[in-house]
């Protein structure tokens, strides 16, 4: 016993009913329903078992979060398997002009307050290497289910623990939103609603004043309590009696209970969470320019290749075979992992070429480089050669 924390309104056992599909929720928020054999987690807060009775179904539903969440039963819809993989599309790689290179580094030079135009307008272009990238990218649709056990502060809701069996946390309908838009539902449990009184106030509705210590009264606080201000003049703030009526309580010494809101009875039900989220993940090739990936994340590219439905199949026939092994490595990780905890709505990929080119000049007969990365034309300059004071970046 000693170690729990019990959360201050947690019902006693005989509260709860029992309700199929619900047993293990608690009070208090966020618990996910855990699958029924390894990753059942047990919060640090759980009343001792007796307290909440077994809703069945609902095993593992705790109050405060930090539960278990609610394994999908298995998918409708057998995880398709192509016979043959989707048609390669023709890859067209596109590459910039000389001039809008120049252009861009003009730019970028006039960005920085101490770069002479020098080099710009006197360099020299001796080469342009195309060193053109790839991002692949996996956005997973997911809908992903948690109870938990919850209270109001009850005005006449009907009670219905009981007076059927609970349906199954995925049995419930929610309201997907569109694919890849985020959301989150919060649904009261059928059947799972009682009631009960309140801890925090006794089923009273009020608890004792704190600023009065339930007297009604304080110390009035211009004469602090003596009843004479200025030697024996009497206080008319409090009439020479010292005490005033305490505000916060109106004099009445208790306040109403913010638990029940002053009902003195809370329903107490499983709240269903419903929860819409984009899982994401990315891939970006390297490549030999040595210009750093990271640079990379910082801009756009041109969307060569998109691709969504149920569940997708890996791309196959990329020329850049990291990209195709990112792809089957990501497309598994993601089926796996998000089919155990959720269930997968749809998943999309795509494939955004990202133009780099190094340029390579010359000026006052030396070789200098600098890249043009990226939609956005952004360039990285290599140690620019004219500049007064500020440190390249
Ligand atoms: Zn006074
Ligand atoms: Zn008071
Ligand atoms: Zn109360």
């Amino acid at each position: 016993m000693a170690n729990f924390h019990v959360p201050p309104y947690a019902p006693p056992a005989a509260m709860f009913n029992t309700v199929s599909g619900y047993a293990g929720t608690v009070a208090g928020g966020g618990a996910m329903a855990a699958p029924p054999a390894a990753s059942f987690h047990t919060p640090l807060y759980a009343p001792p078992a007796a307290m909440f009775n077994i809703v069945p179904g609902y095993e593992g539903t705790v109050a405060g979060g930090g539960g278990a969440y609610i394994p999908p039963p298995p998918p409708s819809v057998p995880m398709p398997v192509p016979e043959q993989a989707p048609s390669t599309p023709d890859w067209h790689i596109p590459s910039i002009s000389e001039d809008r290179a120049r252009e861009a580094f003009a730019t970028y030079v006039s960005s920085k307050c101490c770069y002479s135009s020098d080099p710009v307008s006197e360099g020299v272009i001796t080469n342009m290497e195309s060193f053109n990238t790839y991002r692949y990218r996996l956005e997973t649709f997911i809908e992903f289910r948690s109870t938990e056990w919850s209270q109001e502060p009850y005005t006449g809701q009907p009670l219905d623990a009981g007076v059927q069996p609970a349906p199954g946390p995925w049995q419930i309908a929610a309201q997907p939103p569109a694919f890849f838009q985020e959301h989150k539902q919060t649904i009261k449990v059928p059947y799972t609603s009682s009631v009960k009184n309140c801890d925090l106030c006794q089923g009273k509705g009020r608890n004792p004043c704190t600023k009065c210590a339930g007297s009604g009264k304080r110390d009035c606080t211009l004469c602090n309590g003596s009843g004479y201000r200025e030697s024996d003049k009497r206080c008319v703030n409090c009439s020479g009696s010292g005490r005033k009526n305490c505000s916060p309580c109106s004099g009445r010494g208790s306040c109403q209970c913010d638990t029940c809101r002053g009902k003195g009875k809370l329903l107490i039900f499983i709240n269903l969470n419903v929860k819409w989220s984009i899982e994401k993940d990315e891939f970006v090739a390297q490549d030999s320019s040595r210009l750093k990936v990271e640079k990379l994340e910082e801009v756009s590219g041109k969307e060569l290749y998109k691709d969504a439905q149920y569940m997708v199949y890996p791309v196959r026939g990329f020329p850049d075979a990291s990209v195709a092994q990112a792809s089957e490595r990501l497309v598994r990780d993601h089926q796996g992992k998000y089919a155990q905890t959720s269930r997968i709505l749809q998943q999309r990929q795509t494939i955004e070429l990202i133009p780099v080119t190094k340029v390579n000049y010359m000026w006052k007969g030396k070789p200098y480089v600098y890249y043009v990365y990226g939609n956005e034309f952004k360039v990285k300059a290599v140690d620019y050669p004219d500049q007064c004071c500020c440190s390249v970046m």
